[in-house]
């Protein structure tokens, strides 16, 4: 790149996040500069239709009025105040009363902060507080699923089953969180297992984990409703009935990860409506300000908030918090968002169009690279396979989902290789029938560009 250019000084000074380091020295940044509705444009004009909404977040594209002047409005009022010792503010009330109101109808109260991560986080810390209160110190066990992502920090990076997130940080709380299968039935499934035998085994092996480390150790299952970033994994059918029971038997909370899926990504406001899911605390962050600010939610149950409230009580108070908790720019932001969802009626934009970009979506599996096309709502993925009668993976040194995503890139499309040897697409959930269109034809001309250069 030209010296001082913007590309030459990002490689001088910038670090960046899941990152080849190394990497990046050498070819340098995608430096994004502007937007309007799904589509964004670099730094030397090239246009992109944004397939994965950013990372799995900008619902409503990148061009919203109302929500710069949501921001500029509440700025100009009133930039900052926090959430501590009794303080509160008008958005942040607004928010938590709103939240409230859509949430699963045992949800009773929320508590904000600025990140996926911060949020799961705090999940976890909330549920150690609450089981201490209870008298039940030893109930501190959590489950996760291989291959999820729940974030980044200590007790998220825990949850997270991603090897690539977890290599070189040499987590030290091993034996408070474990990981069980995910529910990958075409990945995981045993030869003539039905789908429901799947999840009978699944649950089971939650059963038998929780039984092994002994119920009174074990305090939470968390998990995202559809998986994202482990590679769009959809729930096999009875899944997450039969896990709730097994949880249910242990007195082992449920904790709904709807970072991703939460605000329509499946059709429903939440993944948990379209599973059946009753949790006992779930996480949101992304869709919630259509992450146009950063702020994220804990939202628990009014029995929840009544052990934790009387034991802050005995403390003196309840002892987590951020400065950024519920700052009133990203409140006021996120406050605007559930309100364009709601008269722009995006449930029912999400669920008009979703069957057309499933039925694109299907029609890749007849691509011969793709193994396995899975989605539900406005989210989806598709596996590459060397062989799709033997379901035979490339090798991980192929590269072929990156090669895949980079021909995207030449064809102007954004999109993101996921663990798995697969394709993650999650476009903004304002897209039209037309740049669904738009969005597979250029997928497809990617794979088949890719599948004329790979070695036969
Ligand atoms: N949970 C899920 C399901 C996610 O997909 C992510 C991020 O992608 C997180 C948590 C972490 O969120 P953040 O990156 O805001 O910390």
């Amino acid at each position: 790149s030209a010296p001082n250019s913007l590309a030459a000084r990002d490689i001088a000074y910038t670090v960046h996040g899941y990152t080849n380091l190394r990497q990046h020295e050498e070819q340098g940044p995608l430096v994004i500069t502007g937007g309007e509705g799904v589509w964004v444009s670099d730094d030397e004009g090239k246009k992109y239709l944004e397939g994965l909404a950013g990372l799995w977040c900008s619902s409503l594209g990148f061009s919203e009025k109302r929500l710069v002047e949501a921001a500029r409005r509440q700025l100009e009022r009133m930039p900052y105040t926090h959430t501590f010792s009794h303080r509160s503010s008008e958005p942040v009330i607004e928010l938590s009363e709103k939240l409230v109101q859509m949430a699963p109808a045992s949800v009773t109260k929320a508590f904000l902060m600025n990140s996926g991560s911060e949020a799961n986080d705090t999940a976890i810390k909330l549920i150690w507080y609450y089981n201490n209160a209870r008298g039940k110190p030893e109930k501190k066990r959590i489950i996760a699923r291989r291959r999820a992502y729940h974030g980044i920090t200590l007790a998220a990076g825990h949850l997270t089953g991603l090897p690539y997130a977890r290599a070189g940080f040499d987590l030290p709380m091993s034996d408070r969180f474990f990981h069980v299968t995910a529910p990958s039935w075409y990945r995981e499934g045993l030869p003539g297992e039905s789908e429901e035998e799947f999840s009978t085994r699944l649950a089971n092996e939650v059963d038998t984990l929780i039984r092994s480390l002994g119920a009174d150790t074990v305090a939470a299952f968390v998990a995202e409703p559809v998986m994202g970033a482990g590679g769009v994994v959809v729930p096999p059918k009875g899944y997450f009935e039969k896990v709730q029971a097994v949880l249910k038997k242990h007195d082992v909370l449920f904790v709904a990860d709807e970072v991703i899926n939460g605000f329509y990504r499946t059709g429903n406001t939440w993944g948990c409506d379209t599973y059946n899911i009753q949790p006992d605390i779930l996480t949101c962050a992304k869709q919630l300000s259509a992450s146009y600010l950063p702020i994220s939610a804990v939202l628990m149950s009014q029995d929840f908030y009544e052990v934790i409230a009387d034991f802050s009580a005995k403390h003196g108070n309840l002892g987590m918090g951020y400065t950024y908790g519920g700052h009133p720019v990203a409140a006021a932001v996120a406050l605007e968002t559930l309100k364009i969802y709601e008269e722009d009626k995006t449930g029912e934009h999400v669920r008009a169009v979703s069957p057309h970009f499933q039925k694109r979506l299907a029609q890749l599996a007849d691509h011969p690279l793709v193994g396995e096309a899975r989605g539900v709502g406005l989210i989806g993925a598709i596996e590459l396979v060397r062989d799709k009668k033997t379901r035979e993976p490339f090798e991980v040194s192929a590269k072929v989902a990156p090669q895949v995503t980079g021909r995207c890139l030449a064809h102007g499309l954004i999109l993101r290789p996921l663990p798995g040897d697969a394709v993650g697409i999650c476009p903004p959930l304002i897209i039209t029938e037309a740049e669904i269109d738009q969005l597979f034809d250029r997928l497809t001309a990617a794979l088949d560009d890719v599948a004329g250069v790979l070695p036969k």
